[in-house]
């Protein structure tokens, strides 16, 4: 390379390099911080952002005449939320979601490879403003619910590596997988270091497959499939018997597994069962307005009020067991199951989650460390190598919740942010709802 040229690309680097890792700090004052560490508020601080990593709390630092200062006088600044279980596939329903506090997502299946692949990187670059994205890709033993069908320990084993190659953090399992693909699948994960998550899978059951290692099990009921003894036949209606719950927590702690809490998921599926008119209700809610048109036309479709099933005894147990696990101290981490289930809107979904924790008995700290603490103690288990989120912490990911109140004690301010910081963007209130009108927009059902 002639010496000129080579001089000029070097300069070129050095800028590109100045430009990557520009110092782009932003600062928070005299803000109450909810740091999730442990149940505690450290009242009126400053808190300094740098790259999108929380850089210092309490430490008035001297900065450049110029750097961005959010005042926080009489807010509250918390750990974004996490949506552990959704449906989110496009970037409007990843507005919705930071629109609604929520700074983590995992995609539980059926993402477009343009999503797990694209999307999600543009968007953990911050690139793209939205939730910092991980996804699972599910597998199953036949096609009847359309997934990607593994049937022998070979396509298994290449399906992991697959998987890995194309960005997934995670592997979740269905329903009707063989007990040959299952045991290949967690075989070739652990060696793989990828996540098993997902569902119970009828030829194994939770039991063994928590012994194999599955990290996760993405509905609490699932634990009526495949742990508490079916119920008599043609009695989908009854619940379990309270005295096998103590069983259940025994299995969960000896494997250190995290289960996603869905009460508001099953209590929404419930309610829909044989009632048009309760999913119509659900396309007039306000915040259905903000649904992408092919959601509406399948809510409209769902199935659920066609067939008339009584829940109401099997909710009510979840909602018990729900609350014993929290107090045996299981990893419970939300979920809101959006958009593809009626009534379950990308962000609304996860508030109706805390909320119905909240109702089952569980403390504001519970349910909140379900939103956000534990959350990131489950990356950090499953995913290592990502950055580290859940907690206002040095060396945390800036993924930054500012409210009116104390959460703790006012849960329901979370569901009407002052501002919120995903990926080292902030997004305040006026920005939010811009957000959500642009979405309005867009998808206005004529
Ligand atoms: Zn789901």
């Amino acid at each position: 390379m002639r010496p000129a040229l080579r001089a000029l690309l070097s300069l070129w680097l050095v800028l590109a390099g100045a430009g990557a890792a520009r110092a782009e700090t932003i600062v928070f004052t005299d803000v109450n911080v909810v740091p999730m560490d442990r149940e505690r508020v450290i009242p009126r601080t400053t808190v300094i952002v740098t790259d999108g990593v929380i850089s210092s709390i309490g430490i008035k630092a001297k900065l450049p005449a110029g750097t961005p200062v959010i005042d926080g006088k009489g807010a509250w600044l918390l750990p974004g939320l996490a949506d552990m279980h959704n449906h989110v596939t496009s970037r409007d329903d990843l507005a919705l979601l930071l629109a609604n506090g929520v700074t983590t997502m995992l995609n539980m299946g059926e993402a477009t490879n343009a999503f797990a692949g694209r999307t999600r990187i543009a968007v953990n670059k911050g690139e793209v403003p939205g939730p910092h994205i991980f996804t699972g890709f599910v597998v199953d033993g036949d096609p009847q619910y359309g997934h990607f069908v593994v049937r022998t320990p070979e396509e298994a084993r290449a399906t992991v590596r697959l998987a890995k190659a194309n960005g997934y953090s995670f592997i979740k399992v269905y329903n009707n997988l063989s007990a040959e693909a299952f045991a290949a699948l967690a075989a070739e994960a652990k060696a793989q270091g990828i996540g098993v998550v997902g569902h119970n899978v009828k030829a194994v059951g939770l039991a063994k497959q928590l012994a194999a290692g599955q990290a996760m099990v993405a509905h609490v009921e699932e634990f009526f499939y495949g742990f508490f003894p079916e119920p008599p036949e043609g009695d989908q209606q009854a619940p379990p018997d309270d005295a096998r719950i103590a069983e259940a927590i025994a299995l969960l702690k000896a494997h250190g597994a995290f289960v996603t809490s869905d009460l508001f998921t099953y209590r929404t599926i419930a309610a829909q069962f044989g009632k048009p008119d309760v999913v119509q209700a659900y396309l007039a809610a306000p915040e259905a307005r903000y649904l992408a048109p092919g959601d509406r036309i399948d809510w409209a479709r769902s199935g659920y009020q066609k067939k008339a099933i009584d829940l109401s005894r099997r909710v009510a147990f979840e909602a018990r067991f729900v609350k014993a696990m929290a107090d045996a101290g299981v990893p419970l981490i939300t979920g809101g199951d959006a958009p593809s289930i009626p009534g379950l809107v990308p962000g609304w979904a996860l508030h109706g989650e805390i909320d119905a924790m909240l109702e089952a008995g569980l403390p504001p700290w519970q349910a909140l460390s379900a939103a956000t603490r534990t959350p990131g103690e489950f990356i950090a288990k499953t995913v290592p190598e990502a950055p580290k989120f859940g907690m206002v912490a040095p060396g945390y990911r800036a993924d930054l919740l500012l409210v009116a109140d104390n959460p703790l004690a006012k849960p329901a301010t979370l569901r009407t942010p002052l501002g919120v910081m995903a990926n080292g963007r902030w997004h305040d209130a006026p920005a939010l709802r811009g957000m959500l009108e642009a979405v309005a927009a867009v998808r206005q059902v004529p």
